[in-house]
């Protein structure tokens, strides 16, 4: 164990805590993270007695090059060195009313502190004080439970969860992040405790709820999200995607697994937080635009274009920002059909060139998210999208090197429009701006200055305007 302590500052810590004759301990992430081989940069260390004072001590020796900060109000302090950042705490005893995830707290000893925490993972403890050194602490089977990938709570789970209803968020987080099973009476104690999540902060759930969607494999987490009520709670829209109806035989795809196999697919590629998030939401608005048409099935018209409308909504109600971030993610939304569609058709320039338009600098995700969409299960039609696919992506590049059109503006402004033509701002300005824009975007001129200002003598001739 002391192998995993050879960072200079556990040295110290254990220096300046015998000095002191207190009791310390690192705890919770840090452990469980040396066992995981995960590297982390936030070191818990709980003390049987004054965590203030002990971090002061710590940063004395530390000189200059440490960083004392004291919150007086919750009894810690922190000691930032270069990137690693240490808090010190008093080992506490906590005690909960039913209608507050804040407990009542109290001085207490390692056990107590023990008993706090969330899961047996999250449990364990090494002594620091140099005569014991190393010495793991491990109360309730944390090992035993790193070992066999199994997320379990110290407690009776349903105190744990009732207590504070975010560990049942935070057990299906580590589940996903760490690729682990919720243990039986685990699993079925969030089943149980599922409404008490009403009393956390939508924040604090949209916190998690992200950690779950930057995962390696997020669908991990939605699923246990779904089997266990939550995501009912949280989420229903993207519970509303679950399930198959047929009619005269025709089923369609559940659109529920389908989102999740593109989230996962997509996950391979990027760890931009907000195109995952724009896969979670591409196909949210299929429910309430599914119709049956005898001719056509099942239908999901302009999907892409409702699903865009409810974003504001979702974001709004979760307390996600509604910011560029989700201007972003609405237009990877919007969009999300159109590579895909220029696949299926023959791939024209002109094509090619609105998608470029459209899309400006956001190409390159919008293309890995279509590529992730692409979910059938028949083979051939994936590898006849893929390849076509490849085509796509080929004749997007060859199109932006020749025409530039990434983020294309109009080379002739509206401005000028009007004072060419002794114009006031009105519909024929706009109307002789897009004609240019469509006669660029459609190849019939180049995108240049000289090229657009000599069409826009032409339609004006074909306008009557003098002048
Ligand atoms: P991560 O850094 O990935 O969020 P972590 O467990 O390493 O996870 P924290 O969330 O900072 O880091 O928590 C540190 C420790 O505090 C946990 O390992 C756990 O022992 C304890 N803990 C945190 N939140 C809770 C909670 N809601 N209930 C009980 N114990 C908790």
């Amino acid at each position: 164990m002391k192998d995993h302590l050879q960072d200079k500052i556990f040295t110290i810590i254990s220096e300046a805590a015998d000095e002191q004759k207190q009791e310390c301990y690192v705890i919770g992430g840090f452990v469980r993270d040396i066992f995981l081989k995960r590297v982390s940069k936030d070191i818990d260390v709980v003390v049987v007695g004054s965590g203030i004072e002990l971090a002061s001590r710590v940063a004395e020796k530390l000189g200059k090059k440490a960083k004392l900060t004291v919150f007086k109000n919750y009894g810690t302090a922190q000691v930032k060195l270069k990137e690693l950042e240490v808090e010190f705490v008093g080992a506490r005893k906590e005690s909960y009313q039913r209608d507050s995830r804040n407990p009542i707290v109290e001085d207490g000893t390692l056990e107590d502190d023990q008993n706090r925490r969330d899961f047996t993972i999250n449990a364990l403890a090494i002594c620091l004080n140099k005569e014991r050194f190393g010495e793991l602490v491990d109360p309730f089977g944390g090992m035993n439970d790193l070992h066999n990938f199994v997320i379990r709570t110290p407690q009776n789970p349903d105190i744990t969860f009732s207590d504070d209803p975010l560990r049942m968020m935070r057990g299906i987080r580590f589940s996903a992040q760490l690729g682990f099973f919720l243990e039986t009476n685990t699993f079925d104690a969030i089943v149980r405790n599922k409404e008490r999540i009403e009393i956390i902060s939508k924040e604090r759930i949209a916190d998690e709820l992200n950690k779950i969607i930057l995962s390696r494999k997020p669908s991990v987490g939605f699923i246990l999200l779904e089997k266990t009520g939550l995501l009912d709670l949280i989420f229903p829209e993207l519970l509303a995607l679950k399930g198959v109806e047929t009619k005269d035989g025709i089923g369609h795809k559940d659109n529920f697994y389908h989102t999740l196999a593109v989230l996962d697919s997509l996950s391979k590629h990027t760890d931009n937080l907000w195109l995952r998030w724009a896969a979670l939401l591409h196909d949210i608005a299929k429910p309430t635009t599914k119709r049956f048409d005898n001719r056509a099935g099942w239908t999901f018209h302009n999907h892409n274009f409702v699903g865009e409308k409810m974003i504001p909504e979702i974001f709004k109600r979760m307390k996600l920002p509604t910011n560029e971030k989700m201007k972003f993610v609405q237009k990877m939304v919007t969009l999300h059909m159109r590579p895909i569609v220029l696949s299926e058709a023959e791939v024209t320039d002109s094509a090619v060139r609105r998608l470029l338009f459209e899309a400006g600098d956001d190409i390159d995700d919008l293309m890995k998210l279509c590529e992730a969409d692409i979910t059938s299960k028949n083979p051939d039609k994936v590898k006849r999208f893929r390849s076509n696919f490849q085509l796509v992506r080929q004749k997007l590049k060859e199109i932006e090197d020749k025409d530039r059109v990434r983020n294309f503006q109009p080379p002739i402004s509206g401005e000028e429009i009007m004072k060419t033509f002794n114009l006031p701002a009105s519909a024929i300005v706009g109307e002789i701006k897009m004609r240019i824009k469509d006669a660029i975007l459609d190849g019939e001129i180049p995108n240049e200055y000289e090229a657009a200002k000599t069409f826009m003598f032409e339609i004006a001739k074909e306008l009557n305007l003098g002048k």
